[in-house]
């Protein structure tokens, strides 16, 4: 099956990540195995793991078994909390590399910046490392505040490639993505359904009636048209198959302000308060 072309957006390390990507939080391992499987077979090219969602191995095992060529892959895992440092992140990376079964990453994220554990610069500058060895293509970071960014910049040197922020109607992220924009960071949004609650919202039903699409979709198309790279997560091929056609289809402004005009706030945790590990 040749993939319908999913536009791709330049990281200023030198790549380009697919604007449309698959993710697998709260997916057990063989589950993951299986929708990945399915994804690839739709046509998309970027999956999103992490360390912590223990399904690195199912995940690399689809992959592999796609028969598709690595290099088309761009490949995504996350470096939990417990392992930030120098040290204990060269480590790590070696041990996703492994389990996801291949020797480089297209993207490796910081999960959190834990602030109380105050770690994240000594681990970003073992990721780095990570980069000029080749092991990750592109370097960044998720959950980070413009306060986290700031220091890593400043500190480091290095802008990070990428933020992976909560972002769905009812939390646009006005002041991060103006941030990123300004620095040449590519906002990727997770949760980017608001983990299906965004679906049932009157005002994306609405949008959603206007076009004949589904809700998923118009929530996906505002993503899209507002420069975010998205990654919804769903383990239902016929929602897989949904969620990847999105191409066809464009919101007007006023369509855009509605959608953005949305209330809500957060689902998951706030980077400033999330000190697990
Ligand atoms: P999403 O916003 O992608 O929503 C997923 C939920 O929506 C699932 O319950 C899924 O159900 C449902 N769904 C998906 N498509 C449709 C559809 N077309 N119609 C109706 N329901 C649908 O939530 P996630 O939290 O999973 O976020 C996506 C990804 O972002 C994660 O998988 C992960 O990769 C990443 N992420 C990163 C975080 C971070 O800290 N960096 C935190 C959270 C997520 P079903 O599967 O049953 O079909």
């Amino acid at each position: 099956m040749t993939a319908p072309s999913v536009p791709s957006v330049p990281l200023h390390s030198g790549t380009a990540i697919p604007a449309l990507g698959f993710g697998v939080w709260q997916v057990p391992d063989a589950d993951a195995h299986r929708a990945v499987a399915e994804a690839l077979r739709v046509g998309y090219r970027s999956i999103d793991t992490a360390a912590v969602y223990q399904n690195e191995p199912g995940t690399g095992r689809a992959i592999a078994e796609s028969g598709l060529p690595r290099e088309q892959i761009f490949l995504t895992t996350k470096l939990w909390n417990s392992d930030q440092g120098f040290d204990e992140t060269l480590r790590a990376v070696d041990a996703s590399l492994d389990r996801l079964g291949t020797d480089y990453l297209d993207l490796y994220l910081i999960h959190w910046p834990v602030p109380e554990y105050d770690r994240y610069i000594d681990t970003f500058k073992a990721f780095e490392r990570i980069r000029d060895e080749g092991r990750a293509r592109a370097i960044g970071v998720s959950n980070f505040r413009v306060e986290d960014l700031r220091r890593v910049i400043d500190e480091t040197g290095t802008v990070p490639a990428v933020n992976q922020i909560e972002l769905h109607p009812g939390l646009p992220q006005d002041e991060l993505r103006a941030f990123h924009a300004e620095h040449g960071i590519v906002t990727e949004a997770w949760s980017p359904l608001g983990q299906g609650q965004s679906l049932t919202d009157p005002v994306i039903a609405e949008v959603a009636a206007e076009h004949g699409v589904t809700p998923a979709q118009a929530v996906l198309r505002w993503h899209l048209q507002l420069g975010n790279v998205v990654i919804p997560k769903s383990v239902t091929p016929a929602r897989i198959a949904e969620n990847f056609d999105v191409f066809g289809f464009e919101l007007t402004g006023e369509q855009m302000r509605r959608i953005s005009a949305i209330d809500g706030g957060r689902i998951g945790p706030d980077p400033a308060e999330f000190n697990l590990r």
